[in-house]
């Protein structure tokens, strides 16, 4: 048989219990990054862009209560023993109908998510040819040591220099013959992994070089540091806007949203809310959606009198169908009569209602401008805008 025939399964062990974690629960299901994938299913993912994989079981233990709430796209076996070695000896005995006495099986740590797809294949294409050329029963993913390592005695101190040179950690996957790794394990319930099985049985068994991110989740911090590496930072966007508008007799006052009493109104095409256009129009050049005035032209007879509530409304369903959520808005309206801070807490309220913000994102500072210019000569109302968008997608 030619090594071009063998086909390539992988079994995870994932029915250990982490106690090394100190967590509520097993080490492969706790979350990685804000995307909420547990560590299982981010490992799994990155095998499944191994294009030589035939299949992936995920071995878990019998009382296992979390992995049927996961989406995780492999076959999934209650195959779980005692340790390791028998989870995995377990699960190939479950296989022998499946997989091949020459097929190659590659067992990988569950918490090991962040290992690299190329590796993987390089494994396997070296292993097959290792085997071809009877250099080895199979190959194993290590990374060399470059630390200086020393060893120390129970009291923490350093006892013994030891030679780096031709150090390597083992990591996974490890990658054998499925007939050969079963009889081995048979053997040898009680290893740690499965190379030492296979060497125990008289196999030699290469080396690939690893990534040397392909680390083993084990304590907490490791969690910490794994999420660190995961979450792209949030993007956020700001926008600012601005509007003014004149008052005149015979018209309401219409401000943020609220109809307020006052001898004058405000002028305009619609109802004229100077408060509400500028914040379309920040929410809007947050986004890069441009600004009022092209998503509702104002030579356009249909929003003669338009309520700007609506066109509001309509500028941020664009934005959200864009990706992007308002984190919190503060304003700013200058005018010189009517008093406007009797009317705040209502305008910002009418405001989260508007947008369907939580209580407590809208900010409104009304400002007098001490009689100077023409919001102080109450000849108009002037208004700016300040908001902030976060992206929906991380
Ligand atoms: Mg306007």
């Amino acid at each position: 048989m030619t090594y071009a025939n063998r086909r390539v399964f992988v079994v995870v062990p994932a029915a250990g219990c982490g106690s090394r974690m100190l967590s509520d629960r097993p080490k492969q299901y706790l979350p990685l990054g804000r995307s909420g994938q547990t560590v299982l299913q981010t490992t799994v993912l990155a095998l499944l862009d191994v294009p030589e994989i035939d299949g992936i079981y995920v071995a878990v233990s019998p009382e296992d209560e979390y992995v049927e709430t996961l989406a995780i796209p492999a076959a999934v076996l209650r195959t779980g023993g005692k340790t390791r070695a028998e989870t995995v000896y377990q699960t190939l005995e479950a296989l022998s109908d499946t997989i091949a006495d020459e097929d190659l099986v590659l067992v990988h740590d569950a918490a090991r998510p962040f290992v690299q797809p190329q590796d993987v294949s390089n494994l396997i294409v070296r292993t097959q040819k290792g085997i071809e050329e009877g250099m080895c029963a199979g190959m194993v993913l290590a990374v060399p040591v470059w630390d200086t390592v020393k060893r120390v005695d129970e009291k923490g101190l350093l006892v013994e220099d030891v030679e780096r040179n031709g150090l390597m950690r083992i990591a996974t996957p490890q990658c054998f013959p499925y007939r050969q790794l079963k009889s081995a394990l048979a053997e040898n319930l009680e290893t740690t992994d499965e190379s030492s099985a296979m060497r125990d049985a008289g196999y030699a068994v290469g080396v690939v070089e690893s990534s040397s991110r392909n680390i083993k989740l084990t304590r907490p911090q490791d969690i910490e540091d794994a999420r660190s590496l995961t979450e792209t930072p949030m993007k956020m966007r700001i926008g600012i806007g601005y509007d003014s508008h004149r008052l005149v007799e015979g018209r309401k006052f219409i401000l943020g949203g609220i109809e307020i009493e006052h001898t004058l109104g405000l002028d305009g095409h619609s109802d004229a809310d100077a408060l509400l256009h500028a914040i379309t129009d920040a929410v809007l050049g947050a986004a890069r959606l441009g600004n009022i005035g092209t998503f509702f032209p104002d030579t356009d007879p249909k929003y003669k009198g338009a309520d700007s509530a609506v066109l509001l409304k309509t500028a941020y369903e664009a934005v959200r169908e864009a990706g992007w959520s308002v984190v919190n808005i503060d304003a700013v309206v200058v005018a010189q009569k009517p008093k406007l801070n009797p009317h705040v807490a209502a305008m910002q309220t009418r405001i989260e209602e508007i947008l369907e913000l939580d209580e407590g994102s809208v900010s409104i500072k009304p400002k007098t401008n001490e009689k100077l210019g023409f919001e102080g000569r109450e000849e108009g109302v002037s208004t700016q805008a300040v908001v902030l968008l976060q992206s929906d997608c991380c």
